[in-house]
Formats: structure tokens, sequence, C-alpha cells
């Protein structure tokens, strides 16, 4: 570490500091009807950092009668927001992204402490939120528009009004951005919500319920209940004024969200785990292809839904393309988060942590190499959850290290032998969330995109995000598509009208 980074990184612990101060003295409570109050049984939990595994601060620990609370703040607020002018809710989403770039090196720092997430990917996450709420604000005064069907004698027209209140349940990976995904949609549309954040990052998700707040969000538009998903997650997705659930999260809990919804009829909106494959053919542009591999499974901790996980690689290129992987990924250091030279941060929790490692005894029994990393710095900059980057290689699709989703910097190179091979390994696999193909080929490139099994494509690209396109997953990476006005199609109702246009022939029974 040389010497300007190791004061830009003292600089940012001390920052840091100062804002973790008020949290880690007064705790963290929820946000119900615009006011911050503890658990009704007054109940916390610990909240540890990544960076060491010490607890900093206690979270109230919300249950079944603080979601009651919440969910009944947001039935009584529904009404009068979902009756303000588009415009007026524009302008208050407006007001969040204000108030967001204004804290944004906030967010960036306590999100960092939090999530354990490299500070520079932090300080674009958050705003890329303020990006989001812009974005949906500008959509709020178009979301009732419909369609025009007219048909002989009728004119059938649709409009869409605010389904109710609805549920947000957020993981811990990037959770500022994922939370402004998910709320800054729901806001425009008009609907009211509770939202339950992930147990392992609470903080962020705090402070964008204050900005909120701030920038004149009515009491009890969005209340924020802090909880552990079994207890508040599950309230929340079986309370009967809770509309419709919008999930974030790994696919064994979509499955449980939709037995727990099932009673209460709730809509269900899923963004779930991924395996996603980055196909790279001998005729790509490999620079390129390398790097873009590279950056989409080691940024973000590899925790990281849309990550390619698993690389395939066309044989004659394979051993050259893998060494050129392994060496990057060996160069790759773990570092503070804080520090703005590092790219891979510490992982979560010890226990996400536990399981990542577990993929590499595994690897060994299945057979495969590890190329690069798997294991712990042998001297980690802190004593937290740091794992080095890693590159299990001749692998194949039978293999667990191949198919199981495993949330870390962990990447698995398989090599194919034709493109029909690449389709067949690309698919063998329970999700279909991203899929990266790189080939200097268009029909190929044509071919593949249709065939393989994935809510989004990248053609010789990584993860570029475009907010209007539909984002989300097929088979078990998710059901529904956020994004432009695919979000409202799931916050809003499609109502019919049909008007007679003239006086058609109607039945007359028992004239
Ligand atoms: P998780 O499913 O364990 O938890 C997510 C949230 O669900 C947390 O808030 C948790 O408290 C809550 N929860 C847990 N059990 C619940 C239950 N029975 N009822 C209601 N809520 C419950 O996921 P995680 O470990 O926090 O996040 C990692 C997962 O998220 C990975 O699988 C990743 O791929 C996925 N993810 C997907 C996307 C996407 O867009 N597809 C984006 C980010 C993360």
């Amino acid at each position: 570490m040389n010497a300007e980074f190791s004061a830009r990184l003292k600089a940012n612990i001390k920052k840091a500091g100062e804002y973790l101060k008020p949290i880690s003295e007064s705790g963290i409570r929820h946000l119900i009807d615009g006011e911050a109050v503890a658990s009704i049984s007054g109940a916390t939990f610990d909240n540890a950092s990544p960076i060491d595994n010490e607890i900093f601060c206690q979270v109230a620990r919300g249950d079944k009668a603080d979601i009651d609370r919440a969910a009944k703040a947001a039935a009584k607020a529904f009404p009068d927001w979902r009756a303000k002018p588009g415009k007026t809710r524009r302008d208050i989403l407006h007001a969040i992204a204000n108030k967001i770039e204004e804290h944004s090196e906030e967010i960036a720092l306590l999100e960092s402490v939090d999530s354990g997430q490299a500070i520079r990917f932090m300080q674009k996450a958050a705003i890329r939120g303020a990006e989001n709420f812009r974005f949906f604000a500008d959509k709020a005064p178009e979301t009732a528009n419909g369609l025009s069907l007219p048909t002989d004698g009728q004119m059938n027209y649709t409009i869409r009004a605010s389904i109710g209140p609805v549920g947000i349940i957020t993981p811990w990976n990037t959770p500022f951005m994922l939370s402004t995904w998910k709320i800054a949609p729901a806001l425009a549309a008009g609907c009211t919500i509770v939202h339950k954040p992930a147990e392992w990052s609470p903080v962020t998700a705090t402070l964008l319920a204050k900005l909120c707040h701030d920038a004149g969000l009515p009491p009890g538009v969005l209340n924020l209940v802090h909880g552990i998903g079994e207890e508040a997650g599950v309230a929340l997705t079986r309370h009967p004024d809770i509309k419709a659930i919008a999930f974030i999260g790994e696919s064994a809990t979509g499955s449980a969200i939709m037995a727990q919804g099932a009673a209460t009829l709730k809509r269900v909106h899923f963004e779930l785990g991924g395996k996603n494959p980055c196909i790279v053919f001998a005729d790509a542009d490999l620079e390129r292809a390398l790097d873009a591999a590279i950056f989409m499974i080691y940024s973000l901790n590899g925790e990281r839904c849309t990550s390619s996980s698993r690389v395939l690689i066309e044989k004659s290129i394979y051993p050259e393309f893998t060494e050129r992987l392994a060496e990057r990924a060996r160069n790759i250091r773990c570092g503070h988060p804080l520090d703005p030279d590092t790219w891979l941060g510490p992982l979560i929790h010890p226990r996400h942590l536990e399981k990542v490692t577990s993929y590499f005894d595994l690897a060994r029994q299945e057979g495969a190499d590890i190329l690069a990393g798997g294991k712990t710095p042998p001297t980690p900059p802190s004593p937290g959850n740091y794992v080095e980057a890693t590159l299990f290689a001749n692998a194949n699709s039978g293999m667990r290290i191949a198919s199981e989703e495993i949330f870390g910097p962990v990447l698995t190179a398989i090599p194919f032998e034709d493109e029909a091979d690449a389709l067949r390994i690309a698919n063998d696999v329970r999700y279909g969330l991203a899929a990266y193909i790189w080939t200097s080929d268009v029909g190929r490139a044509l071919r593949m995109s249709a065939a393989v099994e994935a809510g989004m494509v990248w053609v010789n690209s990584e993860n570029v995000r475009h907010l209007p396109a539909p984002f989300g997953g097929v088979k078990q990476s998710g059901i529904g598509r956020d994004g432009g006005d695919y979000s409202f199609d799931f916050y809003m109702e499609t109502k019919n009208i049909a008007l007679a246009t003239g006086t058609h022939r109607i039945p007359k029974i028992g004239a």
C-alpha cells in the first residue's frame, strides 16, 4: 500500500467513524408513519461490520406487531398518495434524488462499512440510487396511461391504477441501490410501502427512509421495519393489507414467499439468484472479453446477481484464456473496503464466508483445478471475512461448482466444443438471469442470444444497465420484469373500459 492510499484510507475511516457515531450511540429504529420507533416488544439485534465482525450498532427487531403497525400506516396513507397528481409525486421523487446526491459520501461510506463492498463501487451505487429516483420521477405523471383498443361499436381503453400498499424485501448485496430500484417505481406508481431490508446490512435503508421524509414524502407512504426474514419478513408477506410483494433475494426464499403469500393472494415480483454464463468464442475480441469476464465476477465482491460466475470458453483458446484469467485473478488483492484502491473487500458475514469457502474443498473433490485463490488471504487487511479472487478450471456442467450460485469472487471455467455444446452447457442450470456472449460472428450472436435461457443477454459487453430496458430472469432466477414501464405492470392494476359508440343490438331476454 503506498503512502497516498494509506492516507486516503485513514481519511475515509475517520469520516466513516463520524457518520457511524450517532448510529452506534442511539441504534437503528424502524420508521413507521413518519416516526422513528423502537419495536413494540423492545427487542433488538446486533449489527456487525464485515471489516472486523465487531458489533457497531443495535437494530430494532421487528415482528408481526410492528409489521401490522407499518402496514396499517401504509394503508391509511394510500388514498392520499394515490390521489396526488403525478407531477407532485414527480417533484417529491426528484427532491429525494437531490437529498441522495447531497448525502452520497455518507451513503457510500456507511454502505462500505455495513456491507464490506469496496468504496469505489459504493460511490457509484449511491449516485445510481439517485438516478433511479430521477428516472421514475419523470415517469410518475404518465403511470396511469393505457392503450386505446377500438373495435366495431365499442371503444375499449385501458387505464392503470396503483395496486395499493406493497411490501418490499431486499437483500444485503448493494442494499442501498437495490432499495432505490424497488422503492422509486412503487412511489411513482402511487403505492405506499412497507420495506423490510436485509438484517445483515440495515444501515443505508434507514438513511434512505430518513432522506425520503426529509425531502417531503408524507408520513406513512414509506415505512421501514427492520428484522429477521423468518419473523418480520414472513409477517409482511402474510399481511392482508399488503397487496403485492416485490422481493430480491435467494430463489429458495422466493419459493417460501410465494407459499406465505398464497392465503392472501399476493401478487409477487421476484429477482432471484443466478449462475450466469459468459460464453467466449475463439473469434471474439479476447482482450475485451477477458476484461469483462473479470469485471463481472470480481467486482462487488462477486456478491452480484448478474455476475459472470461461469465462463464458457471455446476449446481452441481454453488453455491460454484460462491462464490469462488466472494471472489477472492472482493480481486482485483483497483490501480494506474503505481504501479507494481496493477492488475486493470482505464478504458480508462469517456464515457467507463459510459458504463460499466450502466450495474450495468441493472443487477439489469434484476434480476441478484451482488456478487462482481458493483460500483466504494469509495477511488480510483487517480481521474480516476476506477471500481471494478464485478461479476453478477444467470444470464441467455436472459439477456443483458449475451449477450452484456461490455468490462470491469465484469463477468456474468450462471448456466447450462448438456452438451447440456452448448452448447446452449455458442452459444446463436451474437459473436464467443473465448471459454474456462474446463473438465477432453476428449470425452466431443472434442465434445464441435467442436460444440461451436468460432474461437478459449482453453481446460483446459486460452488464451495462439502461433504465428503460427490462431487468429480470427466467427459470428459477425470477418472475416479472423491472425497469421502464415494466415496473408499473407490477405496481399497478390495468383496468379496461368499454364504451358503446352507437346503439348495437342487445339481446332482449324476458321481453
Ligand atoms: P435472502 O433470500 O436470504 O434474503 C433476502 C431478504 O429476504 C432479506 O431481507 C431476508 O430477511 C428476507 N427473508 C428471508 N427469509 C424470508 C421469508 N421466509 N419471508 C420473507 N422474507 C424473508 O437473500 P440474501 O442472501 O440476502 O441475498 C442474496 C441473494 O439475492 C442471491 O441469491 C442473489 O442472487 C439474490 N439477488 C438477486 C438479484 C436479482 O436482481 N435477481 C439482485 C440482488 C441479489
